[in-house]
């Protein structure tokens, strides 16, 4: 495998093993992080000391100015992107509809959404046949929760990426005769920092009993995943949804 992978969010959990794994497997990687320069840098660390080649970029990916500067920085420092993650995202604390505002609504939809319209935007530029380009393949990081719902504790992020499903349905028509492939993951409960963000810091332990394999899962399996869709195995593969939920 080789090419130029982009991971928004790349700094921690899912991101983070993705990036890894994807330049085992012969990209070259884009390390995307906001806040957490020092976790982007380890990344980077370990890819480069397998012998691997990857840059740590930092970019707000949920403004106009953030994906922009983060595709001109891999343009220049790695090359043309063949390969997109769109996983930055976050998780609110746990709330009823009763307490939602419209900046709690937005921010959730900001981050979650309008961050991977826009970096499909600046990569659909740069990879469209019809632009010039050479293709290439977008993996949209969605969640068992846009079939869940949400319902007692996280309506806005469930909300968040069912608009996720959809936008890789539409994107998925909208760039396959471009040679692009767009295609979504949906992890269940894995294991990473983002669940603190729920305010339940024992939130893995407490969803435990509705994971029919028992366990949640790790970042690297939906890695795994990530990276299969991204690869020339998956050539012939597009509007795709592939759950990585132990059966959630
Ligand atoms: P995580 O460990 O909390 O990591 C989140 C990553 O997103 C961090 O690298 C963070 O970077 C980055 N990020 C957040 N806002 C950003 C922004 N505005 N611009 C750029 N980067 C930003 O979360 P995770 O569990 O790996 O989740 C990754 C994705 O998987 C998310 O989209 C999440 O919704 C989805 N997912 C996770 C689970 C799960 O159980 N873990 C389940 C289903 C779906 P900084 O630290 O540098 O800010």
């Amino acid at each position: 495998m080789s090419g130029i992978l982009v991971v928004t969010g790349g700094s921690r959990g899912i991101g983070a093993a993705t990036a890894i794994l994807g330049a085992k497997r012969g990209f070259s990687v884009a390390v995307n992080y906001n806040n957490s320069p020092d976790r982007a840098d380890q990344v980077v660390a370990e890819i480069q000391a397998a012998g691997g080649t990857a840059h740590a970029i930092q970019a707000d990916v949920s403004t106009e100015a953030g994906a922009t500067s983060l595709f001109e920085q891999v343009d220049s420092k790695l090359g043309t992107v063949t390969a997109l993650l769109n996983n930055a995202g976050i998780i609110q604390k746990n709330a009823l509809i009763a307490d939602y505002t419209a900046a709690m609504i937005n921010e959730q939809m900001t981050i979650n959404v309008t961050s991977q319209f826009l970096c499909a935007r600046e990569a659909v530029k740069r990879m469209s046949t019809d632009n010039g380009g050479s293709g290439g393949a977008i993996v949209n990081m969605s969640s068992a929760a846009a079939r869940l719902g949400g319902g007692g504790s996280l309506l806005a992020y469930a909300a968040s990426k069912g608009a996720i499903d959809t936008f890789t349905k539409g994107l998925a028509a909208e760039t396959a005769k471009q040679g692009i492939r767009v295609n979504a993951v949906r992890p269940g409960l894995i294991e990473t920092e983002i669940h603190d963000g729920t305010g339940d810091m024992d939130r893995i332990n407490n969803l435990m009993a509705g994971v029919p394999m028992g366990r949640a899962g790790t970042a690297l399996e939906v890695a795994e995943a990530v990276i299969w869709l991204l690869s020339h195995e998956a050539r012939y593969v597009t509007d795709t949804n592939v759950d990585v939920t132990g059966g959630r």
